[in-house]
């Protein structure tokens, strides 16, 4: 198939211009993208793919929704932008949605351009408020691509920038299916991972940690729900040891877990929860740190050394208040649990049951993770963390084929839809992934 005339210019100068992220750049061969709409996009060569990716598990009120499209069409005509200094009412309206939906005192909202300067501020209020060092996150985790982002990242992708290591101690989250502590049920799991995040903190010394900071569900590391009672017990070690804990909700907010939020569903309160993503789905970039009392309360007398130009710019906000809003009134979280629960989860047990390939799949709401494996018995991942493979890769190029986005890391396809994905969308990306699982079953019996 040849691409139309725009696609193919469009190829061509991207090839010439466009430097890409985390790839190299000589042999690349981006996916052109003309047009998109609720669960689909349509490529350069006017096909239209089911997108199970959300892009990057970002547009979970679904491609185009009107109303935020023209939220921010009609912000722009009323005030494009203005300093962060000033009030707008879009900003303003914006925190309080969010405010009013993050758990416990989490109050007070600092706006961001994205996630990973969202947790470059949640870092460095910790690090003020406690005046001590280091900070804990844990191998499996993605935090940001920017300098203190990516040392707190916990995934391969942090090895080529660890030029310090910025005070970051990593540590082993639950992950029962690769188990590090040699764990046979959910409750040894989380309890003997309680128990190693417990000696790490005495052995680091308590004195000099800020913060621990943890997805709330590691997401692009592959969504490893966490036991219950993992996140409740990490906040109780933050708590015997005056340690900030921040809770990275970027990929698990708004919707995505078939929740608001996972910490709030879990009846955990962090002392500061950043977010991004799924606040607007993307449409403009947006993240930022919700606040609690007690760390706003530090900062009321001493100035907060840190801002940026675009903090709480009106397109993004404007894109917020009417996201949150469309999703209130539609009702686009309890899709997202009813998808997860009544579609996602139990079919996808069957595909697991029915494809020698597939070692485990876990998730929760409209979010994923379906691992491959070459030996089940061994659990012999089909890819390497943080690396591809002639499966993974023919994984990737049947999706397509038949019409279908998935999100791939590693060894992994990710199910991760809008969370607006009606149960025929549903039904209809699992029947196509079906049939890339017969493709992984021929290729890894070989
Ligand atoms: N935190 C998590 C959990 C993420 O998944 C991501 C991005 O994928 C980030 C932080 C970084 O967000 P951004 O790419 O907006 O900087």
């Amino acid at each position: 198939m040849t691409l139309s005339e725009d696609a193919a210019r469009t190829h061509a100068l991207d090839r010439k211009h466009v430097f890409h992220s985390w790839s190299a750049q000589a042999a690349l061969d981006p996916m052109v993208i003309t047009r998109a709409e609720g669960s689909y996009v349509w490529d350069g060569h006017g096909t239209r793919l089911l997108d199970f990716s959300s892009q990057m598990v970002n547009t979970n009120i679904g491609h185009q929704h009107p109303k935020v499209v023209e939220a921010i069409a009609g912000q722009a005509r009323k005030l494009a932008t203005i300093a962060p200094q000033h009030a707008n009412d879009q900003r303003s309206e914006a925190a309080r949605l969010i405010a009013e939906r993050t758990p416990g005192d989490l109050d007070k909202v600092f706006f961001t351009n994205g996630g990973a300067d969202a947790n470059e501020h949640a870092v460095r209020m910790a690090r003020l408020v406690t005046g001590r060092p280091k900070v804990l996150t844990r191998y499996r985790s993605y935090h940001g691509g920017t300098e203190t982002a990516i040392n707190l990242t916990g995934d391969p992708r942090r090895w080529a920038n660890d030029h310090g290591t910025a005070g970051v101690v990593h540590f082993f989250g639950p992950y029962l299916y690769r188990s590090q502590f040699h764990a046979e049920t959910e409750e040894q799991e989380c309890e003997r991972a309680l128990s190693h995040l417990a000696q790490v903190i005495e052995l680091e010394g308590p004195g000099t940690i800020a913060a621990v900071l943890l997805e709330a569900i590691p997401g692009t590391a592959g969504i490893m729900v966490p036991p219950p009672g993992y996140l409740a017990g990490v906040r109780e070690l933050c708590d015997r040891h005056g340690i900030v804990l921040i809770m990275d909700e970027v990929m698990t907010g708004f919707g995505r877990t078939g929740a608001w939020f996972f910490s709030a569903d879990e009846g955990v309160v962090p002392d500061l929860l950043t977010f991004a993503k799924g606040v607007n789905s993307g449409y403009v970039p947006l993240g930022g740190v919700a606040i609690s009392g007690r760390i706003v309360d530090f900062f009321g007398e001493r100035p907060y050394p840190g801002g940026l130009t675009y903090s709480g710019h009106p397109l993004a906000c404007a894109a917020a208040v009417a996201a949150i809003t469309a999703m209130e009134d539609e009702g686009i979280v309890e899709n997202a649990r009813r998808i997860g629960s009544e579609v996602l989860g139990p079919e996808l047990a069957k595909l697991a049951a029915r494809h020698p390939g597939v070692g485990e799949v876990r998730g929760r709401g409209v979010f994923w993770a379906v691992e491959l494996v070459s030996d089940p018995a061994a659990r012999t991942p089909v890819a390497p963390t943080g690396g591809s493979s002639p499966v993974m890769a023919e994984v990737t190029k049947t999706a397509k084929q038949l019409g279908l986005l998935p999100f791939i890391n590693s060894n992994r396809v990710h199910v991760a839809p809008p969370c607006t994905v009606t149960e025929a969308e549903a039904r209809e990306g699992l029947e196509i992934l079906d049939r890339v699982l017969d493709r992984v079953d021929e290729l890894v019996s070989r």
